[in-house]
């Protein structure tokens, strides 16, 4: 096993090498084989003790330089000038199967310069929960990072009380983020910045590399992905919780699971986070949010933009600014997709802010509404209104080709039956706490089966089981 490392050929000033850090019993407790065959990855090796010892981060073969990436970030709209990778570790990069570029991240392998007061570790518990997650949302079509591993470690950490300690091994297209390139704007570093945009246009854009203005070019391409992104979280109802600018990241993958949640009742002023006091990071707040962070990274390309930064400003602020159409239309095409409606008409958008509203004020489950549209309509007749707004509905798929069955058909492929709710989880890891992975291993299976109907799975908590709060860090 050996992996190279290109981010070891930018400027020193970029990261901090490391070393091994040795875990006292280093256990391998479930491989993504799959992946891990995607990525070309040796898998007989990674489930020799070997190969746990090195998910740990803890024995690197010979010839590879796994380093701690710098960074900085506005968390919760605070400028933190240095953040950096504080428990997390960037093994090295490679290319896939179908050629496209990833780098495995090691993920409470230790304390590395940027922890500042914080541990470096990682517990069982978050480990698990961003597995779960992650996986899951790979399987409903988002980009997100992957889970590679999870190995536990056989040490403690300290959190509220002692838990099982665990390092998680994760894989991204890459994990440079908005909060890099403000790393190097802060200290007016346009050498650094340059290189860094260079480097991140090479990686994701290659096709602009040539390009006179490929540094516009290149923001344009990430608010296209944010925009993206961003309309595939609010069609599943999914709250990343934690969207500071260094958790965004430039590939328009999910990264940063924390205190992130899925909707059981449909509440779009839904905050889980126990640190998000002011609902910064609420549900129906994350396009805004998406908007803010992209616009702090146009500021950060304007020297690379024009020297000039009046000019710069007016050539870069007309893409920032097209991120709100993108959204919309991208947020619309889901939201159509969800409803069966294969074409636009006049009163579709009508239609769909009515069953929302509808959803709303019954506090009804957001996932389970929409499958249920998908599976068997009149089941929602139970909700105030939207009897009526059935006949409407049914009324209007009719003028589709293949009416309502073939709508019903499509709309089970784009409403899932699972998500990985957060009561599911958190038995998960009990359990897991416990030594007992068996439940971990049954729900990874549901929640990668989205659009399988799962009598279990399916059901949202009830009043005693809901989980009203997440926290990060844990
Ligand atoms: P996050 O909120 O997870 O995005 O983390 C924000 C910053 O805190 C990043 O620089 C992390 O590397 C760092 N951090 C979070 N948890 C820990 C920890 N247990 N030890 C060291 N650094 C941490
Ligand atoms: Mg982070
Ligand atoms: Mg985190």
């Amino acid at each position: 096993m050996r992996l190279a490392n290109q981010y070891t050929s930018l400027p020193a000033r970029f990261f901090a090498t490391m070393v091994a850090q040795p875990v006292r019993e280093p256990r391998l407790l479930r491989l993504n084989v799959n992946l891990a065959r995607q990525l070309g990855l040796d898998v007989e090796w990674l489930e020799t003790e070997a190969g746990a010892a090195f998910l740990a981060g803890a024995a690197f073969p010979e010839g590879m330089q796994p380093v701690a990436t710098t960074y900085a970030g506005h968390q919760f709209g605070q400028f933190v000038p240095q953040l950096g990778d504080g428990r997390a570790l960037l093994l090295g990069d490679g290319i896939d199967r179908e050629g496209r570029p990833y780098e495995i991240q090691l993920k409470g392998s230790g304390p590395t310069p940027y922890s500042r007061r914080g541990d470096g570790r990682a517990a069982l518990g978050p480990v698990l929960r961003e597995y779960l997650v992650s996986e899951a949302m790979a399987a409903l079509g988002v980009p997100t990072t992957r889970a590679l591993a999870a190995v536990s470690t056989g040490e403690s950490v300290v959190r509220e009380r002692m838990k099982p300690g665990a390092v998680l091994a994760r894989v991204a297209s890459s994990h440079l983020r908005v909060g890099t390139f403000q790393f190097f704007a802060a200290r007016e570093d346009h050498d650094g910045l340059r290189i860094l945009a260079d480097f991140a246009i090479q990686r994701h854009y290659p096709e602009l590399v040539d390009r006179d203005d490929r540094y516009l070019a290149f923001f344009d391409a990430v608010v296209s992905a944010q925009a993206r992104l961003i309309s595939q979280w609010m069609s599943l109802g999914f709250v990343h919780g934690v969207m500071n600018t260094d958790n965004m990241a430039i590939s328009g993958e999910t990264i940063d699971y924390g205190p992130c949640a899925f909707l059981d009742e449909y509440d779009r002023r839904k905050v889980f986070s126990s640190i998000d006091q002011t609902g910064r990071y609420a549900f129906s707040n994350q396009p805004d949010i998406g908007f803010w962070n992209l616009t702090r990274l146009a500021e950060c390309l304007l020297p690379l933009i024009d020297p000039d930064s009046d000019r710069a400003v007016a050539v870069i602020k007309p893409v920032l600014l097209a991120f709100p159409s993108r959204f919309s239309a991208a947020f619309e095409a889901r939201m159509q997709a969800k409803f069966g409606l294969l074409t636009k008409r006049e009163n579709d958008l009508s239609l769909v802010s009515e069953f929302l509203d509808r959803l709303e004020k019954a506090h009804a489950d957001y996932t389970l509404s929409f499958r249920q549209l998908s599976v068997a309509p009149a089941a929602l007749d139970a909700i105030e209104g939207l009897a009526a707004w059935r006949m409407r509905w049914e009324a209007r798929l009719a003028k589709e080709e293949g009416g309502l069955d073939a709508a019903l058909d499509r709309m089970r492929r784009v409403n899932p039956a699972v998500i990985p709710r957060n009561h599911r989880i958190e038995a998960v890891i009990a359990a897991a706490e416990k030594g007992d992975m068996a439940p971990f291993e049954t729900m990874l299976a549901a929640v990668t089966r989205p659009f399988c109907d799962d009598a279990d799975y399916e059901t949202p908590p009830t009043q005693a089981e809901r989980v009203r709060e997440t926290f990060c860090g844990t």
